[in-house]
């Protein structure tokens, strides 16, 4: 099953896995001098560069590298 929302694109590229990853996040919030100010976290962000690691095989890297090459019909698969 291919991921559609927030893991869209994302397969490991060891195991061919769609998740779960565990993704390096950071987290956008409104910072008082208290602590942080909002009640809620809205913001998980990740990016091509942020740390990933696959829980089904360990494999690490960064989502640029686990990113499934997207290619409207033209994906060469090696059949042979
Ligand atoms: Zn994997």
């Amino acid at each position: 099953m291919a991921n559609e929302n927030c893991l869209n694109g994302i397969q490991c590229p060891s195991c061919k896995s769609d998740g779960p990853f565990t993704i390096e996040t950071s987290c956008i919030g409104v910072w008082v001098d208290d602590g942080i100010g909002g009640e809620d976290c809205s913001g998980f962000e990740y990016d091509g560069g942020s740390n990933i690691t696959c829980m089904e095989c360990d494999a690490t890297g960064i989502v640029d590298q686990f990113r499934r090459k997207e290619k409207d019909g033209e994906e060469k698969e090696e059949s042979l």
